[in-house]
């Protein structure tokens, strides 16, 4: 699996925005936010690099800003692909809601704007925010619109896609 770096285009300072994705098949033995055990799950990583305007992502001596940088993929408006001039709301709101989903503190019971430490522990368990890293398994949808969106590389996808199919999940089971 590698990451796949995008050029997104320009804001209009000139600088230029590239996202980078990456999706892994992870086998490892995990609970979800819904407490079920998982031996295998999709990850999914993204962030940005905004470089200057007659910078090069060769040299990492022009780079204005790297990691998670979203407010710099809101701004930029000439697109190098008209593809995605509609689509940046989407790339945003894919980026927020699933990047480092393999990591989240709180369950699917927990209240999401309530901050790990102070949450209360979950009713249906009785689990603790923070005490462990839940996985929040990525919808085949969304896999599918990172890849439609050409945000990860064809055999990644399809190496995930097989792996997701051969091993079975609760998730996937409820589907089928
Ligand atoms: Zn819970």
């Amino acid at each position: 699996m590698t990451t796949k770096r995008v050029f997104i285009g320009r804001t209009p300072e000139g600088e230029k925005f590239y996202l980078e994705t990456e999706v892994q098949q992870k086998e490892e033995y995990r609970t979800s936010i819904n407490h079920e055990p998982l031996e295998s799950f999709t990850t999914l990583s993204m962030s940005g690099v905004l470089i200057s305007k007659y910078g090069s992502i060769a040299r990492d001596g022009n780079w204005i800003s790297c990691g998670q940088n979203l407010e710099n993929l809101k701004r930029v408006r000439d697109f190098r692909d008209s593809d995605y001039r509609g689509s940046v709301s989407e790339l945003v709101s894919i980026w927020e809601r699933w990047h480092l989903n393999d990591l989240k503190a709180k369950c699917a019971h927990q209240n999401p704007a309530t901050s790990w430490d102070e949450c209360e522990p979950c009713s249906a368990s009785g689990y603790r925010a923070g005490s462990a890293w839940l996985v929040e398994e990525i919808p085949s949808e969304v896999l599918n619109r990172v890849y439609e969106l050409g945000l990860i590389h064809t055999g990644d996808y399809a190496r995930v896609v097989m792996e997701r199919v051969a091993t079975s999940h609760p998730l996937s089971e409820a589907q089928a």
